[in-house]
């Protein structure tokens, strides 16, 4: 089966080629200063002792005071920083930073990383291999939760600026920092830096958050990758309600508002969105691995009407390829009645929607209501707060440039450099009015299944993960923004 999916894949990704409808330019490798090294077994520790404040954000926890403990961490780890760059708190523990550049006329850039971190399952600790929240250091891995998500981005990031000043490095683009306390719980703290850039009429060039990786088995090239993510969906829960004449159960209606409310979520999930490779990054996504996959590519080539559709139909197969294809629906709660011989008068339920760049929340809305419209007595509306998705970020021009040439100075010999959608959200939405491109990246060399350890057992980061982090960052910072 995935066999097939990639010949379909690699041959419709040289059909596309050869249609020459887009394409990624190529990308030119940066490095850092050559030499520049980083001591990894000092960033282990740092890593460590930021695993160990418990900064756990769940709703029903007060973790004010494990944010106050790292914040201190953060001022006593990364000195130079808190001293020159006006460290502000936002409130909620959520700080920004700001390094002034020499040109105020160049668009600033800025980057992010949120210091919280997930809960572990109660009931699972003693499925990790060594405790949560000890920042063991062992085996080649800093082990705990954070890790990955996103403490090892957050200590690499600020040991790089950390470094750039105690170089001299004076920034011609003025850089902000913005370290969001309350990622895992809606992000108030990104909303809060998005702000305040708002508020002084400022346009970033580019955001760069989590979200990408160097897959180091790209599942249908099987070869390294840097996936670097330009682009997420959006966000939308909608109540489906239905209503019917309620009474005793012995003498139904033709349709009960439970039954209704059955039928409402058929119609709906029968009238899916469109599906398909326009209207995202998809098409550059396959256009960069087709050269490393191999098999019936001359074929395809001759044929590029022919496969457009094939390759769209394989991607449709498996869940994680189908949601980059279209906003997904997916039906999470149902509700209704209270007695089996009670006809309820009313049932809902909740569908989960993630918005493929093609559509928006009004649309989506429009979508799902006109799947329903025939049945009377049920209503769609919007659950809570809805989030479009936020542009998609430039693939081939200089931001894109540095970016991904900063990646492939990171990433292992002969990888390309993938622009992705994340199928999740992240805090860089927040800037989607205040900045041009935002870009979700660190140079992690993980595999699928390390991806599984974020929110789940035994997360962790490579040591030498850290050492390659920060050098990217540095180079980063390099690139864009000194002259
Ligand atoms: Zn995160």
């Amino acid at each position: 089966m995935k066999s097939r999916l990639i010949a379909l894949l690699a041959a419709s990704a040289f059909a596309l080629s050869a249609c020459s409808q887009q394409s990624t330019s190529a990308v030119d490798q940066h490095l850092s200063t050559p030499g520049l090294t980083y001591d990894e077994a000092q960033l282990a520790q740092d890593l460590s002792r930021a695993i160990q404040i418990q900064t756990i954000s769940h709703p029903e926890r007060d973790n004010t005071a494990d944010l106050a403990l790292f914040r201190d961490f953060l001022a006593e780890t990364y000195p130079l920083m808190h001293a020159r760059l006006d460290p502000i708190n936002l409130g909620e523990g959520s700080l920004f930073f700001t390094w002034e550049g020499s040109d105020p006329a160049l668009q600033p850039i800025v980057l992010l990383a949120h210091q919280d971190v997930v809960p572990v399952e109660p009931g699972t600790e003693d499925q990790w291999t060594h405790p949560p929240f000890a920042g063991t250091i062992a085996d080649g891995f800093v082990w705990g939760r954070g890790a990955l998500d996103m403490k090892g981005h957050l200590i690499t990031l600020l040991h790089a600026i950390e470094q750039h000043l105690r170089d001299g490095t004076q920034p011609a683009r003025t850089i902000y920092i913005a370290l969001g306390a309350d990622e895992e719980i809606g992000g108030a703290g990104a909303r809060l830096a998005a702000a305040r850039l708002a508020d002084e009429d400022i346009q970033a060039w580019f955001v760069l958050d989590e979200g990408g990786l160097v897959l180091q088995e790209h599942p249908l090239t099987g070869q390294p990758a840097a996936m670097i993510a330009v682009a997420e969906k959006g966000y939308m829960t909608v109540e489906v309600t239905a209503r019917a004449r309620g009474g005793h159960s012995s003498t139904p209606p033709r349709d009960s508002a439970v039954s209704l409310l059955a039928q409402a979520i058929v119609a709906i999930e029968a009238n899916p969105f469109e599906h398909g490779l326009e209207g995202g990054p998809n098409t550059a996504m396959l256009l960069a691995i087709a050269p490393q996959v191999e098999g019936m590519a001359g074929f395809a080539s001759a044929r590029p009407g022919l496969f457009g559709g094939m390759i769209v139909s394989s991607m449709m197969e498996e869940d994680a390829t189908r949601a980059m294809l279209g906003t997904s629906i997916a039906p999470t709660v149902i509700r209704g009645g209270i007695k089996d011989n009670v006809l309820p008068q009313e049932a809902s339920g909740l569908i989960n929607l993630r918005l493929h760049p093609r559509d928006t929340t009004d649309s989506a809305l429009a979508h799902l209501r006109a799947s329903v419209a025939h049945m009377d007595g049920v209503s769609i509306d919007v659950w809570n707060v809805a989030s479009n998705p936020p542009p998609v970020a430039d693939f081939e021009g200089d931001a894109w440039q540095i970016i991904a040439g900063s990646a492939l100075g990171y990433a292992p010999e002969g990888a390309p450099a993938v622009p992705f959608m994340v199928t999740g959200a992240t805090d860089a939405r927040a800037f989607a009015d205040v900045a041009d491109n935002l870009y979700r990246f660190a140079p992690v060399w993980g595999t699928l299944e390390d991806t599984r350890r974020i929110h789940g057992d035994d997360e962790r980061l490579a040591i030498d993960d850290l050492g390659r982090m920060t050098a990217f960052f540095y180079t980063v910072i390099e690139q864009a923004a000194v002259e």
